[in-house]
């Protein structure tokens, strides 16, 4: 396995090299989303032989030493090093760009459970910056591998300090990233909506996008601003209308398992984040499981002993006043 491992990487390598001196034969995307494909197969059939709760691990750095020590010793640095080089040639790739785009976003969300702790920070602000050079028939996939795969995983992960960790600190990046490059306002909702349930002072991103952002950046940060936080200002523009135009655009986050029976159609509405049942029902699918009811019934019935937790739906509406029956 180990040096089977090698030489892949040194064909991502060569991938790189003919890409970036435009050498020929120039490797067509097809070519290199297998290679890759090949990769995430790989973690994610070493990842199902670990009996211990990698996914639980890696949310705090105290556990690292403990986690990595589950894999065998690979190369795994080196992989996402050769995946941040091939981010930088894309724009050569002519044949295949969105299969490859796909599997890297693949690559990427199998290979974190494997990562360390300075490259775990930066996996968030990684996959965001691919959507600068990836095809608009991605974008939706990143804000999803974003919102599902990596942000619950690595903003809120607890550091030995107890400081906030660089992927919280990158967070405003990675918004001025989507906005600025996704003209399609319902992936701002997804992603502002999943750093809110995760983030508490998401706000203080959002002004930094309005004060620092590019033109359609912050222009669409402080139309947010106003949407999710009213108290701003509840007067300045109509809220009905943004309403309106969110609802319509949203494309819902579908089942994951293999074998759905609503297959691919059924909204996802629960989630297990147990890698081994993961795997085990969504064979390509790096973990946690999103799933729709009827699956998560049936898993359920089989494995009576696992956890599935209800996932965050979008915001239907924001109400302009106070909620809090508590505080009145
Ligand atoms: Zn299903
Ligand atoms: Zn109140």
């Amino acid at each position: 396995m180990l040096i089977r491992n090698s030489l892949k990487l040194t064909s991502l390598h060569d991938y790189y090299q003919r890409l970036l001196h435009g050498s020929q034969p120039v490797p067509s995307g097809l070519d290199m989303a297998n290679t890759l494909k090949f990769f995430s197969q790989m973690l994610l059939s070493l990842l199902k032989e670990v009996h211990e709760s990698p996914l639980e691990m890696v949310k705090s750095q105290k556990y690292d030493a403990e986690r990595m020590a589950l894999y065998p010793n690979l190369d795994y640095k080196q992989l996402y090093n050769a995946l941040t080089q091939l981010i930088d040639v894309v724009s050569s790739i002519h044949i295949g760009l969105q299969a490859f785009g796909q599997a890297l976003l693949q690559c990427l969300a199998c290979l974190l459970p494997f990562l360390d702790h300075d490259l775990i920070d930066n996996v968030a602000y990684l996959t965001a910056s691919s959507i600068s050079v990836l095809p608009m028939e991605l974008h939706q996939d990143i804000v999803n591998y974003l919102c599902y795969y990596i942000l619950p995983f690595t903003i809120t992960r607890k550091t030995e300090d107890g400081t906030e960790n660089a992927a919280s600190q990158s967070i405003a990046a990675v918004i001025m990233m989507i906005f600025q490059y996704s003209s399609n306002p319902a992936h701002h909702c997804q992603l502002l909506e999943c750093l809110m349930a995760l983030k508490p002072g998401v706000v203080k991103d959002i002004l930094c996008v309005v004060a620092y952002g590019t033109a359609p950046a912050r222009a669409s940060a402080a139309k947010l601003l106003f949407y999710y936080w009213p108290s701003f200002n509840p007067n300045l523009f109509d809220r009905r209308a943004v309403l309106v135009k969110f609802a319509n655009d949203l494309a819902p986050f579908v089942c994951q398992r293999d074998s759905c029976p609503n297959a691919g159609n059924a909204e996802a509405g629960k989630v297990c984040y147990d890698h081994r049942i993961s795997i085990t029902f969504a064979t390509e699918t790096p973990p946690p499981m999103y799933l729709c009811i009827e699956c998560a019934n049936e898993i359920h019935r089989a494995h009576p002993n696992q956890l599935f937790y209800d996932i965050l739906h979008p915001m239907q509406q924001v109400s302009m006043i106070c909620e809090n029956k508590v505080s009145h």
